[in-house]
């Protein structure tokens, strides 16, 4: 199939079996870029609970810029790495106030999404993840955002070669509009049944679509997942998508 084609029918397959997702990242793009540096390689517990005691101790952006790089990792370091995103925080936000004069990422809003995203890049500690992630939450632009989930279920699936990089490889597939949705979807497909170590095959909507499926699974069971897949799917109560 057209990598295209089953990448919407994936879309279209997730939606039926999870719904549309009701929690999602969202809100100034400032924070949001700031919490997704504390989120890189930690879990979204320590995630949060590092931004919250980062904007107890410093209410303000500025209070952050004028505080020493210690105390900023003082405040994080339950999301690890404290000391690293502490100065990258404090950098992104000197540049900011240097280049901007002002602690606000409004201003990307009225570049070329291109040179949003090149910007965004620019940053320490900024790689394509997060920065789509602020260009697709903080913006509402069209950017896909590939996490960890995202990268292994979308490589079992065939979609992504194992050479590739995937956020260049599932750009062009993304059915435009559905970025959100789609992206939030395929998380909690990585999460709840396509995890790392044993993909639940058998509780999965897609494993006709799927290349992992299709060499490992009986071909017979495989040929028909509206009954056999769907059905326990459904059966069971679906969690919120974080
Ligand atoms: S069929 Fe299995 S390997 Fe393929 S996406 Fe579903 S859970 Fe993952």
């Amino acid at each position: 199939m057209d990598k295209r084609k089953k990448l919407a029918e994936v879309d279209r397959r997730l939606a039926r079996a999870f719904g549309t997702p009701t929690r999602r990242p969202g809100g100034d793009p400032l924070d949001l870029l700031i919490g997704t540096i504390l989120s890189q390689n930690t879990s979204d517990l320590n995630r949060d609970r590092a931004y919250a005691e980062l904007r107890k101790r410093f209410p303000r952006w500025e209070d952050v810029l004028a505080a020493p790089v210690e105390e900023i990792a003082q405040a994080i370091r339950g999301a690890g790495l404290h000391q690293q995103r502490a100065a990258r925080i404090k950098a992104i936000l000197k540049r900011l106030a240097e280049e901007r004069g002002e602690l606000s990422l409004d201003f990307l809003s009225h570049l070329p999404k291109e040179e949003a995203e090149r910007w965004l890049l620019s940053l320490p500690g900024v790689g394509r993840k997060t920065a789509y992630i602020v260009l697709l939450f903080g913006f509402g632009w069209p950017f896909f955002p590939v996490d960890t989930h995202i990268a292994r279920v979308t490589r079992r699936l065939g979609l992504v070669g194992e050479r590739e990089e995937p956020h260049r490889a599932l750009a062009p597939l993304v059915p435009r509009g559905r970025e959100i949705e789609l992206h939030l979807n395929l998380i909690r497909l990585g999460r709840e049944i396509c995890q790392a170590r044993r993909p639940r095959c058998q509780a999965c909507p897609l494993p006709d679509l799927c290349s992992y499926a299709l060499s490992k699974l009986d071909p017979a069971l495989v040929a028909n997942p509206e009954v056999c897949y769907l059905e326990p799917l459904r059966k069971s109560s679906p969690k919120e998508a974080k």
